[in-house]
This record gives structure tokens, sequence and C-alpha cells, in this order.
């Protein structure tokens, strides 16, 4: 990505690697921009752990821009387009369709992320898979969740072969932190 200004604070944006991709960040506002297939890419796709992402996203959140924006690509006007994330209202990401370049706010891209996770359709047999070796890599948790098994009712469960869907949202209750984190 070409050394672009940031479309708030006029600074130019540093390139960063994030989640495998190139994004130009603003090191006043923590803004980012990037592609818009990448964003999607990066918003299904975490490499980032939760914690991770939740420290990305209290440390650079300082609050939506509510402006209009110029693309510091065209400088044509960037389009406000929602943002859904449980617990705020009035998030916005800035689209160029010119560009097809995005803009977020600080700390967004990480909420964008952390909401995306909180999808049913993140919480597919991939991502348990995923989660599944992160937990059997430490010993306690492995343990834990070994004994919740082995609780079960039926002990021809199928749990090697792909859980249901109400049995899988309890364990992840019990093994995932609540989300979202800024929620008591
Ligand atoms: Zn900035
Ligand atoms: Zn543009």
């Amino acid at each position: 990505m070409i050394v672009r200004d940031c479309p708030i604070c006029a600074v130019p944006l540093a390139e960063e690697t994030y989640e495998g991709f190139p994004v130009g960040r603003c090191p006043q506002c923590q803004g980012t921009l990037l592609d818009l297939s990448r964003y999607e890419s990066i918003k299904k796709i975490p490499e980032k752990t939760l914690t991770e992402l939740e420290t990305e996203a209290r440390n650079g959140f300082q609050g939506d821009n509510p402006e209009p924006i110029r693309c510091p690509r065209c400088r044509l006007a960037m389009e406000k387009r929602p943002l859904a994330v449980p617990g705020f209202d009035n998030l916005h990401v800035d689209l160029c369709r010119n560009c097809s370049l995005v803009w977020l706010d600080g700390g967004e891209l990480a909420m964008a992320q952390l909401a995306h996770q909180a999808t049913p359709a993140f919480r597919d047999k991939q991502e348990m898979k995923r989660r599944a070796a992160a937990r059997d890599a430490d010993p306690e948790r492995k343990a834990a969740f070994d004994k919740a098994v082995a609780k079960l009712p039926d002990k021809s469960s199928p749990v090697r072969e792909g859980l249901n869907e109400a049995f899988r949202d309890a364990l992840l209750r019990i093994f995932i932190r609540p989300f979202p984190w800024w929620l008591p």
C-alpha cells in the first residue's frame, strides 16, 4: 500500500502488517486504512487471540468519528456504513466505493473482529477445531474439558464428530470468556 495521509489527522499513515495483510495505520488516532476485501478476510479469519483483540480495541478506541471524511487515495467523499458491535451504537466504517478502501477509526478493526466472533456463523466446526487445539495445549483446560465431557448423560455423544449447536454453545459459555468484554 502506497503511503497515504490519515483522513482525520492528515499525518502520513504508517505501513503495517495486520493479520498478514498490508494496512495503513495512523500513528496519532490509530485509525486503519485497508482494502475492502482484506477487511472482510481479516474479520473472518483472525489469527489474533481474543485477548490480543480486546487489548487492541481497548487501547485504540477513542470513539467513532461521525464527520464525513474523504478517501485518502482519490479524495472522494467516503460512505458511512454501519458497524454492528454489541453494546455500541452509531459505529461506522467509512468506505470509498471508487477505490474499495475502508477506513476504521482507532480500535474499530479489532472490535469488528470481536463482533464477528460473536456471531453463530463464526462458531463453525473449523473454528471449534482451532479453539480445541488451543484448549488441548493447556493441560488444565484440557482436563476440565474432558471432565465436562465425561459428565454428559449420553456416553456415546459423538464429540469427535462434531457437536450439536446447543452443546457447542454451552461449552463456549464455559470455556470462552463472556462476550462482549465491555458489558458487565
Ligand atoms: Zn489519524
Ligand atoms: Zn477512493
